[in-house]
């Protein structure tokens, strides 16, 4: 569903491009005062200096929507989720607090599995109304694309369901956010293949990607490239194989170890490596080099109490940067927009410009969109969000409080 809208007296904040901006180019937003936007069948069809209120008739057809100067930025795009599963996993959150490592709730039964093990034992409609309560959240603090990957099935039945729900939310009429399908397999090994990873690797190229491919579920497909998980080898020959099957590619990379990931995701032009937080500075480099997009997630880091991934030192190689939430229930129950501009800022060192191109555009390019999402430019969809305040530094300053006053997907405004 799509409309005619036009936004009159907005204090337009946006990046600009249609591919990702690296380095510098990261901290330069284009901030236009009494900006007019103005919106037709869904795509922006004019930015620039106000117009229209007097020309006559000529927006009759138009929702009309007076920002009062308060900004209006681009949607916000979470290029990494985990949004599809069942359960929870309260009770391992409680245990790290007392101090037990991730890996280690993992190796005792808990972690990726218990949440597979809830999710095979869903349902369609159950999968779907619970990320349906998260996606209206998400779009409440002005996320308007959102990656969704499968990984809770690690069996081709429920790896197939996950994707469906995913494609069933994204065919919604209704729906207030696009959702991007990531085939996420490799996400760990499930029990009924524990010590035999490889024979695993080999039955997702052999029996489960090919049914994925031929459904048209997933357009990506990532793996869970770390130590004790899938080693580089395994990661390369899986990626490899999808690749020939037409998927593009992203990476769970140098997570919990530097182990490689950065540099294989370069090597095999993956679209992002995402996580990076023990990225080695030869792994940089070669991002830099290359078209990967370095997906940062903050969230994350946070709630595992560990380092922030490098992100001044990625901005200052040359690399670009995007940060998503890594929404799941195991490592970061929260898809917090405001958070993650707040991590990001203060703990990470991104000025105020750079998290918003970062969560935009940088964004968009980590989904092989940055030529139809993540600014405010003629051609591209009408997915904005408006502020409840002319200065977008609240983004950052009203730490972890949402600022975000309208959602605009395709032209349709969402009032919070
Ligand atoms: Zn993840």
């Amino acid at each position: 569903m799509t409309e005619n809208l036009i936004i009159f007296n907005a204090r337009l904040v946006t990046p600009t491009g249609f591919t990702a901006r690296r380095g510098k180019e990261m901290g330069k937003l284009l901030v236009l005062d009494d900006a007019t936007i103005e919106v037709t069948d869904g795509l922006i069809t004019y930015v620039g200096p106000n117009r229209g209120e007097k020309r006559d008739g000529y927006y009759q057809h138009y929702w009309h929507y007076n920002a009062r100067g308060r900004c209006v930025l681009p949607g916000f795009v979470d290029s990494h989720t985990h949004l599809v599963f069942d359960g929870e996993r309260a009770e391992e959150f409680g245990r790290r607090l007392r101090g037990e490592s991730y890996m280690s709730i993992m190796q005792s039964g808990g972690g990726i599995v218990s949440t597979v093990k809830a999710t095979r034992t869903s349902s369609h409609i159950r999968l779907r109304n619970r990320a349906e309560d998260l996606l209206k959240q998400m779009s409440q603090m002005g996320v308007t694309t959102v990656e969704a990957k499968s990984g809770y099935g690690l069996d081709k039945e429920t790896e197939l369901l996950q994707l469906k729900v995913i494609r069933c939310l994204d065919n919604d009429e209704r729906k207030r956010v696009d959702i991007i399908p990531t085939f996420l397999g490799a996400h760990a090994v499930p029990e009924e293949y524990r010590g035999r990873t490889d024979d695993y690797v080999d039955f997702l190229i052999r029996e489960v990607m090919p049914a994925v491919r031929a459904q048209h579920l997933a357009e990506f497909c990532d793996v869970f490239c770390e130590e004790g998980v899938f080693s580089i080898e395994q990661s390369r020959r899986l990626l490899t194989a999808a690749r020939d099957m037409g998927f593009r590619l992203k990476l769970h990379a140098d997570e919990i170890v530097s182990f490689g990931g950065a540099e294989l995701a370069a090597e095999l032009g993956a679209v992002s490596a995402d996580h990076l937080l023990h990225a080695s500075d030869e792994g940089i480099r070669r991002m830099a080099e290359s078209d990967v997009v370095a997906t940062l997630l903050p969230l994350t880091a946070f709630a595992l109490h560990e380092p922030y991934a490098p992100a001044r030192q990625m901005i200052d190689a040359g690399c670009a940067v995007a940060l998503a939430t890594d929404l799941n229930p195991g490592s970061c129950f929260s898809g917090s927009i405001p958070l993650t501009f707040a991590l990001a800022c203060i703990y990470m060192h991104l000025s105020i410009e750079e998290a918003i191109t970062a969560l935009t555009l940088n964004g968009a390019a980590a989904l092989g969109r940055a030529d139809r999402i993540g600014s405010i430019e003629p051609g591209k969809q009408g997915d904005l969000v408006v502020l409840n305040t002319n200065n977008y530094h609240f983004l950052t300053y009203y730490i972890g409080m949402n600022c975000v006053q309208a959602t605009i997907k395709g032209g349709i405004i969402h009032p919070n």
